[in-house]
């Protein structure tokens, strides 16, 4: 089959709902997007999705942490049948200055995918779901796909309810000014079994598409990635009057895990980052007496991601400094016999592995049979007002989630 978008039912629609979305949570001084759980922006783009979905007669419905879920046809007599539904659907929430696409492809698409089979007369032979997880980037609370974390119950009711935003409002507060009962939050096995299978529609965050020349990629995996503190001790002093022999700057030693983390990560053919920093008592005339930094790495091999930490951790050590693993996640592998479905249903498509973490990640490590599809993205960044997709690679993105979506929920399916 080909990704040429069959133009149909999905381009007018998907061109309407991108144009509904473009002012919503816009900051206009620097063209990215604040949508962040929870708030204002975020309730307008979840009435936004209801009401998409109550326009095309889907059945709507939240779980225990408020992830909207909206069925074309019984999603429970299909658990009942044994045969339960397959999901599409990505998130609306962003990052602090967001891009555009970062989620919302994979919502939109979804539904412009719905549009594209009912155009083709397409009838499902088992459920199919629309899903909008809630809170995917953490961007308020600091903990990524925190919609689907709760309801597989990896990130327990409390410890989520407790989680704070830099205001100093926990999550629990936030979602009941939302209007949501933070009691209900927990493991949700009435929702999960109505997933029999889900695919995620994303932006690609990388360049591999555009370095391959294809529009469209199926994912095979989440690379083993993680999170590490990084603290240096130091002495506080005066800049002017502190001979350099004389000090114990805390900032020499973060420095030096920097430049230690890039070296070791280019050695081991991963990716490390130090994008976070704090300095105590952080004055531009005052010697640090403590800087901390946040690691993150990240690469194909989980050996080679573990020997940079190592090696941040020996450089580290010269300075007394303390690296503590705040997270650490293997490889996630997507289904295998999914993928390989996918792939040749798409035909000429690429496989590729990714950096980034997803809700399809957080479903595939609960059991749920899960896969992605990747739209190319020619700048390569993402989590920025720079992250971008031409139009009719969007089209074509859905043009080949319609035709898995054939595959997996059609006639003999
Ligand atoms: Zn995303």
């Amino acid at each position: 089959m080909s990704t040429t978008p069959a133009l149909g039912g999905a381009a007018s629609g998907f061109r309407r709902m991108w144009h509904d979305l473009e002012s919503l949570g816009l900051d206009d001084e620097t063209g990215g997007y604040h949508r962040f759980a929870w708030t204002r922006e975020d309730h307008d783009l979840r009435e936004w999705f209801a009401a998409e979905c109550a326009q095309r007669g889907l059945d709507l419905t939240t779980d225990r942490m408020g992830n909207q879920w909206a069925w074309w046809g019984d999603p429970d007599a299909a658990v009942a049948a044994g045969d339960p539904g397959v999901v599409i659907g990505s998130h609306l929430d962003s990052v602090p200055n967001g891009g555009a696409f970062d989620g919302p492809l994979g919502v939109v698409g979804a539904l412009a995918a719905v549009d594209q089979l009912r155009h083709d007369g397409f009838l499902p032979s088992r459920p199919l779901g629309v899903v909008n997880f809630a809170d995917e980037e953490g961007a308020r609370f600091g903990v990524a796909c925190a919609g689907s974390r709760v309801i597989t119950g990896v990130l327990g009711a409390d410890r989520a309810r407790g989680l704070t935003d830099p205001d100093g409002v926990s999550m629990a507060e936030a979602m009941q000014r939302a209007g949501r009962d933070p009691a209900t939050l927990g493991r949700d096995d009435e929702t999960l079994a109505r997933v029999g299978t889900f695919v995620e529609l994303h932006v690609e965050q990388g360049r591999a598409l555009v370095d391959l020349g294809h529009a469209v990629g199926v994912g095979s995996d989440i690379w083993p990635h993680g999170r590490w503190r990084v603290d240096v001790p130091g002495e506080a002093n005066h800049a002017g009057t502190t001979r350099l022999d004389d000090r114990e700057d805390a900032l020499l030693g973060l420095a030096a895990m920097v430049i230690a983390a890039r070296r070791a990560a280019e050695q081991e053919d991963c990716v490390a980052t130090v994008g976070k920093v704090h300095v105590v008592p952080g004055g531009v005339n005052a010697i640090a007496s403590c800087a901390t930094g946040w690691l993150d790495a990240r690469g194909t091999d989980p050996d080679s991601v573990l020997r940079v930490v190592a090696e941040v951790r020996d450089v580290v050590s010269d300075f007394d400094g303390l690296v503590t693993q705040e997270s650490w996640t293997p490889t996630t592998d997507f289904d295998p016999a999914l993928v390989r479905r996918m792939a040749s249903r798409l035909g000429d498509v690429p496989v590729i592995g990714t950096g980034a973490g997803h809700d399809a990640g957080i479903l595939a490590n609960d059991g749920i049979r899960s896969a992605m599809l990747f739209v190319r993205n020619p700048t390569g960044v993402s989590h920025s007002p720079d992250e971008w997709a031409s139009a009719d690679d969007c089209l074509a993105g859905i043009a080949a989630l319609a035709d898995v979506v054939t595959d997996l929920a059609g006639a003999g399916a």
